[in-house]
């Protein structure tokens, strides 16, 4: 630190920001993420304000009168209301900023969104970030920011692929030499898991659930082979399709499983056709290197076994999976060339 440095503060802070359908983080360089909440928003339809952002939202999801709107304005990887979706991302910024002393500039902000959004909405989000309070606005490409995030070689002549599944969205990436070869989006990923989560307890329970629930089912239990440690139980409660009353149950993993087999088979064959669609030479090194599993999704239960024995590849899942796109675009923060190669308007 110079003389300087002490005396004004860190000199223009960045910011890095990942808005994913599931969950929004924000990190600043040299203090790691400073927020992690829910892509959630709560509004009350009478008077079109937003009540709650985030964790404070997520809690009336199920819980809503009908004045007020629980959303996720980021659903399916696509801003389903451009509106709420800034009005989220400028109270994420704004609750994240460090507080700035007059004399201090705005910071420089990359940020990360689902790839399958159009030319319009990333322009969107870039200029409302620009409005929400920075200097100046990279907006990094997704699958890159996770693969500088888990620290993969993204610069080097080598082929790397990285499958991010999230809430909304499942991408598929390869990138060499710094620039992704071939990608691919698919809106089948942890969303659509819970959905069948859902209709399966529904139809073998008899037992009607919330999407809150079902997450906690598929999370705590759900696996994409058998568990070789054992198959687990859960307990919970819904309302019984019969008699309309509140009931407990005790749900099987192997139930739970059946029950999400048709999109994670999508997500598979997906993965496998995008594999199977590479250049020979960079197959040869995503061979060699294995594939990076990340986002939440990617932590689903055997997915990375399944997926080894799909591909015949070598299939990881990353340690730092929710936090990989965060911490890409911090780094990249830090690399010019990162940053020139962002989209950023003139
Ligand atoms: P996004 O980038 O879209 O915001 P995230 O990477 O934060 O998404 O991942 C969120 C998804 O990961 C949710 O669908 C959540 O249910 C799922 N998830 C989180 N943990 C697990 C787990 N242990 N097993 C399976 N799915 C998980
Ligand atoms: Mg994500």
């Amino acid at each position: 630190m110079s003389f300087f440095d002490n005396l004004f503060g860190q000199w223009g802070s960045d910011m890095a920001i990942d808005l994913g359908t599931a969950n929004t983080l924000v990190a600043i360089p040299g203090e790691g993420i400073v927020l992690n909440e829910p892509s959630v928003v709560a509004m009350d339809n009478n008077t079109n304000r937003v009540l709650a952002v985030g964790y404070e939202a997520r809690e009336m999801i199920g819980r809503n009168p009908g004045s007020i709107t629980v959303q996720r304005p980021l659903a399916d990887g696509v801003i389903a209301d451009y509106d709420v979706t800034m009005a989220m991302l400028s109270y994420f910024i704004n609750k994240a900023a460090p507080r700035r002393r007059f004399y201090q500039p705005k910071p420089r902000i990359a940020i990360c969104i689902p790839c399958g959004v159009t030319s319009v909405e990333k322009r969107a989000v870039f200029e409302a970030t620009l409005e929400a309070g920075a200097r100046q606005v990279f907006l990094i490409e997704e699958p890159m920011a996770a693969a500088i995030g888990a620290g993969l070689p993204v610069d080097e002549p080598t082929g790397s692929m990285v499958v991010d599944i999230g809430g909304g969205t499942t991408e598929i990436a390869v990138i060499s030499l710094g620039g992704i070869v071939t990608y691919r989006s698919l809106r089948i990923a942890g969303n659509e898991l819970d959905e069948a989560v859902a209709r399966h307890v529904r139809d073998v329970y008899n037992l009607s659930i919330g999407s809150r629930t079902a997450e906690d089912i598929k999370i705590a239990i759900g696996s994409a082979l058998p568990i070789p440690t054992g198959e687990l139980d859960m307990e919970i409660s819904g309302r019984d399709l019969t008699t309309s009353l509140p009931r407990v149950d005790i749900v099987q993993s192997e139930d739970i499983r059946e029950g999400i087999r048709n999109p994670l088979s999508q997500i598979v064959v997906a993965i496998k056709e995008a594999f199977l669609e590479t250049d020979p030479d960079l197959a040869a090194d995503i061979i060699r290197n294995g594939i990076l599993l990340t986002g939440g999704g990617g932590l689903l239960k055997m997915l990375d076994v399944l997926l080894t024995r799909e591909l015949e590849v070598p299939v990881y899942v990353s340690e730092t999976a929710f936090s990989n796109v965060v911490e890409g675009c911090a780094r990249a923060l830090e690399n010019p060339e990162a940053l020139r190669r962002s989209y950023t308007q003139k």
